[in-house]
């Protein structure tokens, strides 16, 4: 477990033009927003869901992950393109 509640880490150790929301780890259902990164690092099991909530907003950690495609990120509803 980590100390940087559900983000993978610091806020702002990341690419400095870049927020949650634009990073491949992010993952979105409605207004819940949850790090796939947290979640690898931190070994869970359980859903994405039941992960610690984040802000889409927040800047960017160390482990952003620029999308494959930048118009596409999973969501609950799998692959999103925007
Ligand atoms: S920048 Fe990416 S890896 Fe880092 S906390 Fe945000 S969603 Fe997770």
């Amino acid at each position: 477990m980590n100390k940087f509640g559900g983000y993978a880490y610091i806020p702002g150790t990341g690419p400095k033009d870049k927020k949650c929301r634009d990073c491949a780890h992010f993952w979105e259902k409605g207004v819940k927003y949850r790090c796939q990164k947290w979640k690898q690092l931190a070994g869970k099991g359980c859903a994405i869901s039941a992960c610690p909530p984040i802000n889409k907003y927040e800047a960017a950690c160390k482990y952003f992950d620029e999308p494959e495609a930048p118009a596409q990120r999973m969501s609950g509803r799998g692959l999103e393109v925007r």
